[in-house]
């Protein structure tokens, strides 16, 4: 959209009031709003000023000073605001008017042009499923509590959340037994459906939404595939769209990968494909899954780098409490048609050429999605430009049950890292290859581990509360 049209959208809709977003480093979106009788074409060559040292992981006191940029591409009326407002989605510069080379936005469009002058395509197609729960709007619920005390078994820890409960547990649904039942047991549809009108409402294209598999009202809501720097604005909006209804419904909605310990968690499977104009890079008909070469050694590159990768994709102590095993997150790095256990999936059922990808099953939506996006780009395309061959490399594929493997065949998958300092580590040794074309910067990296690290340590020092069942009565 033209800065013209974008003035006259503000004019035929009345609108307002004009909000200047940006996304910091941990993905969360910050706003400056301007009466738009403020707002005219300058303010889309000057941007608007903000203080940069008050965001975390971006500038210090002596050099705060940052301006957005707005991106005409991205606007959408507030469906939330009682004042009628538009939205726009800005890039951060510096003063002097460079791209600030820590702003995720900068850095996603970077990724993109890289891809470009890569010679390999000329877009790359992002689709994440981003889970979340929808709970009752208290800050903890008694479920949580009681799987944080209980000191039975990890299994008999859920069933005691779920006997606290009593009453009649008809149309209640069980640990696991959320995927798609029909109301009254799922209660949320209508809330659901409410947040896919206002998606609608502000442009994306839903596809479908459903109930899933984890207890307590954890859903799913789809929306289309798109290059990479819309999608991650299109997550953005996604998820203002689901805390802001969830909020007018008197719920809280939480992408926490993990909130419940013993149920599933929420994941951020992403989708991905490059296609050179109108062609799609990775069908090739007949070949293992119709994937074509490049889809390989697209996946041989996320394999390679996945412990890597991982800091971006799932960047929070809470992650690695999602990647265990026996609640459908991916464990091992491997790849496969069918196998939800694997990192890397095949999606094999109705797929046509153009719709032909790779599903990365390790994210979760503490990721920002413009790193996660641009990192899983940088990491395909290594693996393209070496042509790494994931079969040679001993990831797969794996189609048959992991657990049913013999304990030798075991030995030689290699498992995704364990914590978020084990990631961090990974990242420390092996970050090159998100350097290339100068998209993330070595100053970046640095400056994200550290910001992680100190994440992590502030956990790690806390008593936690399961410490008092095994060790209180020492
Ligand atoms: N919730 C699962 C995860 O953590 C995925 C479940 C599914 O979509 N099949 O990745
Ligand atoms: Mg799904
Ligand atoms: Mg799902
Ligand atoms: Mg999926």
């Amino acid at each position: 959209m033209s800065v013209e049209k974008v003035l006259n959208t503000i004019k035929e809709n009345d609108i307002q009031f004009v909000d200047f977003r940006f996304v910091d480093l941990g993905g969360r979106a910050h706003h400056i709003t301007l009466p738009s009788t403020e707002v005219d074409s300058d303010t889309f060559v000057n941007g608007v000023a903000f203080d940069g040292s008050s965001i975390v992981g971006f500038r210090g006191i002596e050099e705060s000073d940052m301006v957005m940029m707005p991106d005409t591409e991205s606007v959408f009326i507030d469906p939330f605001t009682d004042h009628p407002t538009l939205n726009i989605m800005c890039n951060i510069h510096t003063p002097d008017g460079a791209r600030y080379e820590r702003d995720p936005r900068s850095i996603a469009q970077k990724a993109e042009e890289y891809l470009q002058t890569s010679g390999i395509g000329t877009a790359a197609f992002f689709a994440p499923e981003s889970e979340f729960f929808i709970f009752d709007d208290v800050r903890y619920d008694s479920t949580m509590n009681s799987s944080f005390f209980s000191v039975d078994s990890e299994e008999a820890a859920w069933n005691t959340g779920r006997k606290e409960e009593g009453g009649n547990l008809g149309f209640k649904v069980g640990v696991k037994g959320g995927y798609v039942p029909v109301a009254p047991v799922d209660s949320q549809q209508d809330i659901r459906s409410e947040m896919v009108r206002l998606m609608q409402e502000t442009g994306l294209r839903v596809e479908r939404h459903h109930h899933e598999v984890a207890t307590a009202g954890q859903a799913e809501i789809n929306f289309r595939f798109d290059t990479l720097t819309k999608t991650a604005d299109n997550l953005l909006k996604y998820k203002y769209i689901i805390h802001n209804v969830a909020r007018q419904y008197g719920k809280v909605a939480t992408f926490m990968p993990k909130p419940l310990f013993g149920d599933n968690g929420s994941g951020m499977h992403v989708h991905s494909s490059i296609f050179n104009g109108d062609t799609p890079l990775f069908y090739e008909k007949g070949a293992y899954a119709n994937l074509s070469e490049m889809a390989m050694h697209y996946i041989g590159g996320i394999l390679h780098h996945a412990p890597a990768l991982i800091a971006l994709t799932n960047p929070s102590t809470n992650s690695f409490k999602r990647l265990v095993p026996g609640y459908e997150a991916p464990v091992n790095l491997v790849f496969s048609k069918g196998n939800r256990s694997a990192a890397v999936r095949i999606p094999v059922a109705a797929v046509t050429p153009k719709g032909c990808r790779i599903e990365f099953r390790t994210p979760d939506s503490t990721a920002n999605p413009y790193l996660c996006f641009a990192a899983m780009l940088l990491a395909g395309l290594d693996g393209v430009k070496k042509k790494l061959d994931p079969s040679a490399l001993g990831y797969g594929p794996f189609d048959k049950n992991i657990y049913e493997l013999s304990d030798e065949e075991k030995k030689e998958i290699r498992s995704v890292p364990g914590t978020l300092d084990e990631a961090l580590d990974a990242l420390e040794a092996d970050f090159e290859f998100l350097t290339e074309g100068d998209v993330f910067t070595e100053e970046f990296i640095q400056n994200y581990v550290a910001v992680k690290r100190q994440e992590a340590k502030a956990v790690a020092i806390r008593v936690h509360p399961y410490e008092y069942g095994l060790y209180f009565d020492c």
